[in-house]
């Protein structure tokens, strides 16, 4: 059983989250792991590989399924008209020109979701 901590107050907002991700110190359970707080390393999903970032938000096949059906979302939602592909370093960066402001958008609540059900350690609809 692992001690409890008393962990400081993180904002979670999207754009603090996005410079989480962008200097590596979103908290993931590798990172637990290596500050010995946590026992396991392990993916809170799937506890089959490592949780990284990487992980949590590209590679993980669930992860992978809800990209998919957002895309699916939106697309339907927008009769077609944004192009949402999504590419690990899109995703990890966000899409450069100015037309892609509301994929950008879509994509930073969309990992401040799944980071939100990461911390609550329970899937989705979305995520299963
Ligand atoms: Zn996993």
């Amino acid at each position: 059983m692992s001690p409890s901590y008393n962990f400081p107050k993180y904002c979670h907002c999207v754009m603090c989250m996005q410079f989480q991700i962008l200097h590596c110190t979103l908290v993931t359970n590798r990172k637990l792991k290596l500050w010995k707080i946590k026992e396991s390393e392990m993916c809170s999903f799937c506890e089959l590989e490592v949780e990284s970032i990487s992980h949590l938000l590209f590679d993980y096949l669930h992860i992978k399924i809800f990209w998919f059906r957002l895309k699916g979302w939106l697309t339907m939602k927008t009769n077609n008209r944004i192009d949402f592909n999504i590419s690990k370093i899109d995703l990890i960066l966000g899409k450069s020109d100015s037309d892609n402001r509301l994929i950008n958008l879509a994509y930073l609540v969309a990992k401040q979701y799944i980071y939100s059900c990461r911390c609550l350690y329970k899937g989705s609809y979305w995520i299963r």
